[in-house]
């Protein structure tokens, strides 16, 4: 089994209302690999230039992330420098230089074409569609995208959503795609665009999965510290991906309990900056925030009569 991912790598600059930090590891592909890494094998897809730093790389290798896909070439990383004020789920982007991504064109090692569970990260759409056309007959693709990309790439974006099974994306870029500002109108129009499945992120308030005749809905777990929203998302998808791989099934039931899982790498990953939290989570903490979710929502029925 396992997971394949290809999406950003980088070197983050941000700033909460309750710290900063400057240079530090996050990208897409870091936060997905990293908290898909608790449930399955990862397969990353990347490039970094040659300043990215060594304890970077020990991460990837501690949490025994396959990192063969991961380019080194010279020039600069990746770089995003983002503010959070104090609604931490909008993330706003003051700068975003793709450096190394510029020139990037993926090739899969032979291992990699063969991985039955592939994420498309938050990257540009072009490199997801170098990927999709190098990977043999997954089971279940799906991809994420962001405002940069809506904007700037808005062709190859649509021609990944023809490819892929399931796209995950927060609630204000899902009402950009659609122009639409009625959120389940919104979702039943980008699912016209392809995916059979839309997850629509909305960071403090949860999750919704729209299928053509399904709804689901997750809350996100309510937390006394939260101190960088930075990687939410791709927590999420990474905790998504991973549960999915390891049960090796797609349905209706299995998404609903990846969505949780999903939403209970975010909430650990939003504790501290960059990829902090999730480096020294265990799987017994996982396994009781996960229950913990489940007595949130859970509630009984009412009697026949009243
Ligand atoms: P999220 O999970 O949505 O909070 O994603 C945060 C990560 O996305 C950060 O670590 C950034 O490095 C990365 N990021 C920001 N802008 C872009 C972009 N245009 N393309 C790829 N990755 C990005």
């Amino acid at each position: 089994m396992g997971v394949l991912v290809v999406g950003s790598v980088a070197l983050d600059s941000v700033q909460t209302p309750f710290g900063a930090v400057e240079n530090v590891l996050g990208g897409s592909a870091s936060y997905f690999s990293t908290a898909a890494s608790f449930f399955t094998e990862v397969s990353l897809v990347g490039v970094v230039g040659d300043d990215f730093p060594s304890e970077a790389i020990a991460l990837f290798r501690e949490r025994e992330i396959n990192i063969d896909g991961l380019e080194q070439v010279p020039g600069r990383t990746f770089r995003w420098r983002g503010q959070y004020r104090y609604d931490l789920n909008e993330a706003i982007t003051l700068e975003t230089q793709l450096n190394v991504f510029e020139s990037f064109r993926p090739k899969l090692p032979l291992a990699y074409q063969e991985s039955p569970y592939v994420f498309l990260a938050n990257i540009d759409p072009e490199l997801q569609l170098d990927v999709l056309n190098q990977v043999k007959r997954p089971k279940l693709v799906a991809c994420d995208t962001m405002n940069f990309w809506i904007q700037g790439k808005l062709e190859a974006l649509k021609a990944v959503l023809q490819r892929v099974d399931l796209l995950t994306i927060n609630e204000g870029e899902a009402r950009q795609l659609a122009q639409e500002p009625n959120i389940v109108k919104a979702a039943h129009r980008i699912l016209d665009m392809g995916p059979k499945v839309l997850i629509v992120k909305r960071g403090e308030y949860g999750a919704l999965m729209f299928s053509d005749s399904t709804m689901f809905f997750a809350p996100a777990y309510p937390l006394e510290t939260v101190y960088d929203p930075t990687g939410a998302g791709d927590s999420f998808a990474g905790g998504f991906m991973g549960y999915l791989a390891n049960v090796d099934a797609v349905s209706e039931e299995s998404m609903r309990q990846a969505i949780i899982m999903g939403s209970t790498m975010a909430s650990f990953n939003v504790e501290s900056f960059s990829l902090e939290r999730l480096r020294t989570l265990t799987y017994p903490e996982i396994r009781e925030r996960f229950r913990a979710f489940r007595s949130l929502v859970t509630f009984a029925d009412l009697p026949e009569t009243t």
